[in-house]
Parts: C-alpha cells; sequence; structure tokens
C-alpha cells in the first residue's frame, strides 16, 4: 500500500516537474523539521532576491494560514496549503497550487514542505531540488538520526548561526556528518535572522535559476 501510494504520487510528481520545466521555472522544495526557520529564511531570501527575480511561493501548512501571510507581505505569489492535519505536501496537492499561480511569470518557485524530516523526504513534489534546513537550536546528530532527507537534497542551509554561541551543536561534526552522507551538498551557514551568509545562498540561487532558464529547450 505504501509503495503504490508513493509510485503514484510519483507520476503526479513527474507531471508537476513536466509543467514547471515548461516555463523554465526553477522549483525548489524547502524540507525542515518544525520550528528550523524555513518562513524566515524565506522571507529573508525573497527580500534579497525579488529585485532580480520574480517569486512565487507555495505555502504548506497543516492548520494555519500565518506563514503564507508573513510571505505574502514581501508582496510575491503566495499560494496555501493545508493539509488538514497531513503531516506531508503530495505531488497531488501541488498540482493544484501550481494551477493557481502565475507560472509564466515566474523565474522561482518555492514550495514550503511540512515542518517534518520524515515523509517529505520521500513525497516527491515535481521540484527541481530539495534543500534540507537544518537550526542550530536542534541537535547535530539530526543529519545521522534522518539521513534520507540528506541524501535527496542538494543543498543544506544551516540556520540560526546567530545562536550558536548558546547551544551545543557542533557545526564541524555536522558539516562532516552532512558531507558524510550526501558528498556533493552545498552547505550554507545561515542566520536568516541577522542576515549572515545569505548572500552566498542567494547567489547560489540565483545561478540555479539562471541555468534553468538556459538549459530548457524553448
Ligand atoms: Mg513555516
Ligand atoms: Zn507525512
Amino acid at each position: 500500500m505504501a509503495q503504490e501510494l508513493l509510485r503514484a504520487n510519483e507520476e503526479i510528481a513527474r507531471e508537476n516537474r513536466a509543467v514547471v520545466d515548461a516555463q523554465k521555472l526553477l522549483t525548489i522544495n524547502l524540507i525542515s523539521a518544525p520550528g528550523a526557520g524555513k518562513t524566515t529564511l524565506l522571507e529573508k531570501t525573497i527580500a534579497g532576491l525579488k529585485d532580480d527575480l520574480s517569486i512565487g511561493v507555495i505555502e504548506g501548512d497543516i492548520y494555519t494560514t500565518r506563514d503564507a501571510e508573513r510571505i505574502a507581505g514581501q508582496g510575491v505569489a503566495v499560494v496555501q496549503i493545508n493539509t488538514s492535519g497531513g503531516c506531508h505536501l503530495d505531488a497531488r496537492m501541488v498540482a493544484t497550487a501550481l494551477q493557481a499561480l502565475p507560472l509564466n511569470m515566474l523565474d522561482l518557485l518555492f514550495i514550503e514542505n511540512v515542518g517534518n524530516l520524515v515523509c517529505p523526504a520521500e513525497f516527491h513534489l515535481g521540484e527541481d531540488y530539495k534543500v534540507a534546513v537544518l537550526s542550530v537550536t536542534e541537535g547535530s546528530d539530526k543529519p545521522a538520526k534522518y539521513p534520507l532527507v540528506f541524501r535527496e537534497a542538494q543543498a543544506v542551509v544551516i540556520n540560526k548561526t546567530d545562536l550558536l554561541p548558546y547551544t551545543d551543536f557542533a557545526l564541524d561534526t555536522a558539516v562532516k556528518e552532512l558531507k558524510s552522507i550526501n558528498s556533493i551538498l552545498e552547505i550554507f551557514n545561515v542566520s536568516a535572522k541577522n542576515g549572515a551568509g545569505m548572500e552566498a545562498w542567494c547567489i547560489w540561487l540565483k545561478a540555479l535559476v539562471h541555468q534553468k532558464g538556459q538549459s530548457v529547450m524553448q
């Protein structure tokens, strides 16, 4: 049953991918545990990129619209998905959300997944890349405990680095652990709150947007 569910999801994810590919729209699936700071990271990322890129956001949440309201405050196109208790987004939900966005006007689409490091790793949505967000207020053993999401991800944002002095988070160990799980991971040390490290992350995103814009046939 679970395998069947994942296979059906996979099929819709491929259709979603074809839809965003047709628009040369770079799509990023943001995954983290609850409270890692995905929404704050998104707000600051949008602020850093919106002069150069046209950005859309699909905001996954279990019940509330709070995060979507925060993102809408940034003046970008936002669609809310409420999973009504569901602990992950699936490709069908994203397919519906895609229909509500002006895809042909966008360069970059973020999908903020539901806060959860387990099943979002398995449910592909049609994204180009998964990016995992890990905050230093979590244990630095998170990568070892939830390896699949870090294996699936192309990049990890280690967030809340401004809090490093007040935590036991071992940054070097976490980075080593991440690299041993996935040697090609891009790792960004960021404080979305004070802006540290945000530039490198934004430059990486811009390069990917540019790459996708060029690579897909017109
Ligand atoms: Mg959020
Ligand atoms: Zn789930």
